[in-house]
């Protein structure tokens, strides 16, 4: 018996042409079938043919981890002196896919997507993408559901932050303290960004020796992993007093990411949610300094499909969740950044964040 999102993956596949879907360790293959495999030298690979049963081929010690997908896959374990990959060409010779186009994971490693290239030469290889991208844009009932208990956890966490900015502290002891706070309530964290004064300009700073001082803005955007699902989001807070320049820059963030989730809605699409941020920015005078896309689809990783970006015309669809992001940035000062996260909904849109988006005085 196959499971739904097998199923719904095939779908995909023959309807973009692809005769088998080739899945090594990671997020995919977690989404796919329940599978946790560590990224190691040894292959793991799903062999997912349009016809037939699929596959998990996989090193036989890691066997007894993988007891649970068998009820929706062979398991073929293979011994150390075992050649993997001609595992996966019988398999794929027996659901006559040779000569098919084969998708392959984007993260698969370049060892393994070479040593599978070079023992099917007449195959035509495509991104994974292709396939597991569009399979996990929409989100389930429950994953939404997920998607908003990491949302909630992750607003407790912001609410923490103005106790822990105080000046004199370096960024690095604030991460810290983000950290611990971000594993109370989630699993794992993932990321903290603590960019305070001019590193706030550099979207992905994370934390360094800086100590804090009066006057400076400080950008704020952490995100862990809870049951599964991520939360990404960012707030801006400043220490003592307002830097000049600042309060104005911010009410501009403000009213830009309201509009970019108001633009929200089943049938828009994606790259307009973009402009509609954009404009505001652009026609506040800042428009050179908003540097980045709006935003990124969130899931089981905190980077997934779909690109809010200019090109994307794909039209959002029910069940699309993605982050509104937008920020300026002026180097040498300051930057910021708000970010919530969304979900479209058979209406309109609902956030998945709801601490108050304002700039926030501390210590
Ligand atoms: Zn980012
Ligand atoms: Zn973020
Ligand atoms: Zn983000």
């Amino acid at each position: 018996m196959s499971s739904p999102r097998l199923e719904r993956a095939r779908a995909i596949m023959a309807e973009a042409g692809v005769h088998a879907l080739l899945v090594g360790p990671g997020a995919d293959l977690r989404y796919l079938v329940g599978h946790e495999a560590p990224p190691l030298e040894r292959l793991t690979l799903l062999v997912l043919p349009t016809q037939g049963r699929p596959s998990l081929v996989l090193p036989r010690l890691e066997a007894p981890m993988a007891e649970h997908a068998a009820a929706h896959v062979d398991l073929l374990a293979w011994d150390e002196t075992d050649d993997p990959v001609a595992l996966v060409v019988d398999r794929l010779r027996a659901a006559g896919a040779t000569a098919g186009t084969l998708a392959v994971q984007d993260r698969l490693w370049t060892m393994f997507t070479l040593a599978l290239q070079s023992a099917l030469p007449d195959a035509r290889w495509v991104p994974g993408s292709t396939v597991l991208g569009e399979l996990r844009l929409r989100k389930e009932p429950d994953e939404i559901a997920a998607l908003h208990a990491a949302g909630a956890a992750i607003d407790r966490v912001h609410a923490q932050v103005p106790d822990l900015l105080r000046p004199g502290r370096t960024e690095r002891e604030v991460a810290t303290e983000l950290d611990r706070l971000i594993r109370e309530e989630h699993d794992v964290t993932n990321f903290v960004i603590v960019g305070s004064g001019p590193n706030g300009a550099s979207p992905h700073h994370e934390a360094g020796d800086r100590r804090l001082e009066p006057g400076d803005a400080v950008v704020i955007d952490i995100g862990g992993t809870r049951e599964g699902y991520c939360s990404d989001m960012t707030r801006d807070y400043v220490v003592g007093h307002v830097p000049e320049g600042y309060a104005q820059l911010h009410a501009v963030l403000e009213e830009a990411q309201q509009a970019a989730v108001d633009a929200v809605a089943p049938g828009v699409p994606a790259e307009a949610i973009d402009a509609a941020a954009r404009d505001v920015i652009e026609q506040a005078g800042y428009g050179e300094r908003f540097i980045h896309r709006t935003g990124h689809g969130i899931g089981i990783e905190e980077h997934e499909e779909p690109w809010i970006v200019a090109g994307n015309t794909r039209p959002l669809e029910p069940g699309m969740a993605f982050s509104v992001e937008p920020g300026i940035y002026v180097p040498g000062r300051y930057g910021s950044r708000i970010e919530d996260i969304v979900v479209v909904t058979d209406s309109g849109v609902e956030r998945c964040n709801h601490r108050p988006r304002e700039v926030v005085v501390c210590g």
